[in-house]
């Protein structure tokens, strides 16, 4: 065991900071945080926390990496690509390196209604480091349910935004934007230009709020953060809760109780369809490797399952979910899910 001066001296520059201070660096120790989505923003938040010495920190992706997350997302690298390393882990090994002193969980997963509220047991904040409306109206229903604060981040091209959501009051996420858009007509990081900077600083952004919300500090920003580094102009606004919100006014959760949600999902600009069955894998990844290497190419290095097939590709996680990739078409996705990987 550390004695305590020895474990916080490589805070000290921190603990100079009045509203931390070591009594504030002790409380951070105890403090757990979830952090859903770990590509640029993510990794950025937990990167953040994780040498400010936050105690636990949890995080949830359902993503593997792939070559082009590299150019913003700062804790992986080519030999990560390589091992096709799901993020979660890859994020974990990363951050167990950089502070020893402080607990990194990963689960790899994909978040929905069935398990978010399990996710944030015991958690005291949540995190957004997703790239979609629809899990951040759950995360915002499921919050807001359970009286967790959570950050909101996100950014496209050379804009960047964030704001804090306390349930006590509001307003909540759907104050903001009031429902979720057809699919594929918002941009994403995954259709759209980013520079990388953007995500840096809305991360930087938020795992700042995060130490200030998790030590109840007087400077807690409350307003909507939006910047443009085109210009390098940030603007502060000041958001009302809004009189017909289903959630602050009416108080339901629309989402978590499954109203628009769906099991099978395109992956807007990605040419690939994402499968969520209500099932986990009924027989070992590592079976279902050697069953498929009998009809075709399979790259399997202990995490993922990648499996070829003429023009498409199924990328198998341990919980079940597919990837199928080479088509947005969701009737094909399925009927190829249902062809190689069973029900
Ligand atoms: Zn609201």
């Amino acid at each position: 065991m550390q004695s305590f001066s020895n474990k916080i001296k490589r805070y000290s520059r921190q603990t100079l900071i009045d509203w931390i201070g070591l009594s504030g660096q002790r409380r951070l120790e105890e403090k757990r945080v979830l952090i859903i989505g770990c590509g640029a923003l993510g990794s950025t938040v937990a990167n953040n926390l994780v040498r400010a010495g936050v105690g636990h920190i949890k995080i949830v992706d359902r993503d593997y990496l792939e070559l082009e997350n590299l150019q913003r997302q700062m804790l992986f690298d080519e030999e990560d690509v390589k091992l096709l390393k799901p993020k979660a882990i890859a994020a974990r090994e990363k951050l167990q390196k950089i502070n020893s002193q402080v607990c990194v969980q990963a689960e790899i997963c994909d978040v929905n209604r069935r398990n978010i509220e399990e996710l944030l047991d015991g958690i005291e904040l949540a995190i957004d480091g997703t790239d979609n409306l629809e899990t951040r109206f759950l995360i915002n229903d499921a919050c807001f349910k359970h009286k967790i604060p959570w950050i909101y981040g996100a950014c496209v091209a050379s804009y960047g935004m964030t704001m804090s959501f306390f349930p006590k009051g509001g307003p909540c996420f759907q104050c903001i934007i009031s429902s979720l858009p057809p699919p594929g007509t918002l941009p994403t990081c995954d259709t759209v230009e980013i520079l990388n900077a953007v995500p840096q600083i809305v991360g930087a952004i938020q795992a700042n709020e995060a130490i200030k919300i998790l030590l109840k500090a007087e400077n807690i920003c409350k307003d909507l953060i939006y910047f443009d580094l085109s210009t390098n102009e940030f603007v502060k606004t000041k958001i009302e809760r809004r009189k017909d919100c289903p959630l602050c006014e009416g108080g339901v959760f629309e989402y978590l109780e499954g109203k628009f949600l769906s099991s099978a999902v395109a992956l807007c600009g990605r040419n690939a369809v994402q499968i969520s069955p209500e099932r986990e894998l009924a027989v070992p990844i590592e079976m279902m490797a050697e069953k498929l290497r009998k009809i075709g190419e399979v790259s399997y290095a202990g995490y993922l399952l990648k499996f070829k097939k003429e023009e498409y590709e199924l990328v198998i996680f341990p919980d079940g979910r597919v990837m199928v990739k080479g088509t947005e078409d969701i009737s094909l996705a399925k009927s190829l899910y249902a062809k190689y990987v069973g029900h």
